[in-house]
């Protein structure tokens, strides 16, 4: 049986427009042992029986350090790629990934990024702060964790942040190209990163930032099964469980773990 290390990072300190994504480990955790679905993911791979999600549990973050609850992410991500598994971890708001992407490539080398969002998150700096879930993907590809990073669904790009795509080379398919789910190959050890806010707000109405025109969870489930490459990470962030109607945004952020987890060890 595989093993992949589930971690959660309870931490939304870097929101900039609502808090509540501190909530969403636990929710995940809840709607992924809801007995209103079974363990079987699409591609044959059966939770408990081929696979192991192993449960870390929570990240323990000091709060109002920046800084020290980045440290605390990164270490705990480190120890838990030490079991030589793939790691999956819940958030939190964006801000998570940053810390979460240096671990991988602490263990991995340089990396290549898939996310998933509405936002292209590549802000130097949002209403003054560097460390705003706005602004992961800026740290990131300035940090050089990362050599190249692919964006679906982004809908909001603006003034500030079309030169950062630029100054990073990076590929955005934006939702006013949609033309059905990519077939996207990647080289380097690939992070996948999830957005939540990448879905319509018709079905994940549980998210801070409502942004209308998104995809489908059919949509970026098959995005995922299409792309080629070793899955060594993934995180499902941006969960607002305040936000949420009868758990809907819940059950489809266990469906990408089950999804994600099944595609780190079982292949497309
Ligand atoms: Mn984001
Ligand atoms: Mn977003």
């Amino acid at each position: 049986m595989r093993t992949v290390t589930m971690l959660g990072v309870p931490w939304d300190e870097q929101s900039s427009f609502m808090r509540g994504a501190a909530a969403a480990p636990a929710a995940i955790r809840a709607a992924l042992r809801s007995p209103s679905s079974n363990l079987s993911a699409e591609n044959g791979v059966e939770l408990g029986v081929d696979l192991t999600l192993d449960d870390a549990g929570d990240v323990r973050i000091p709060a109002g350090n920046p800084a020290a609850a980045r440290e605390a992410i990164a270490a705990a991500a480190r120890d838990a790629l030490s079991r030589g598994t793939p790691l999956l971890a819940l958030g939190g708001d964006h801000a998570v990934t940053f810390p979460l992407v240096r671990a991988c490539a602490d263990r991995h080398g340089t990396l290549d990024i898939l996310h998933f969002d509405a936002h292209p998150d590549l802000y130097d700096s949002f209403e003054g702060n560097r460390d705003s879930h706005a602004c992961p993907f800026a740290r990131i590809m300035e940090s050089g964790c990362a050599a190249r990073l692919v964006q679906v669904g982004v809908r909001t790009l603006n003034a500030p942040q079309r030169p950062q795509v630029r100054r990073f080379g990076v590929e955005q398919i934006e939702m006013r190209d949609w033309d059905g789910p990519p077939r996207l190959a990647f080289e380097r050890p690939l992070y996948i990163s999830l957005d939540l806010d990448v879905l319509d707000p018709a079905f994940a109405p549980g998210v801070s930032h409502h942004e209308p025109g998104g995809l489908s969870v059919r949509e970026v489930l098959r995005t995922i099964q299409r792309c080629r490459g070793s899955v060594i990470a993934a995180d499902v962030v941006e969960l607002n469980p305040a936000r949420d109607r009868d758990g809907v945004t819940a059950m489809a952020a266990a469906k990408f773990v089950k999804e994600l987890a099944a595609r780190m060890i079982g292949g497309a």
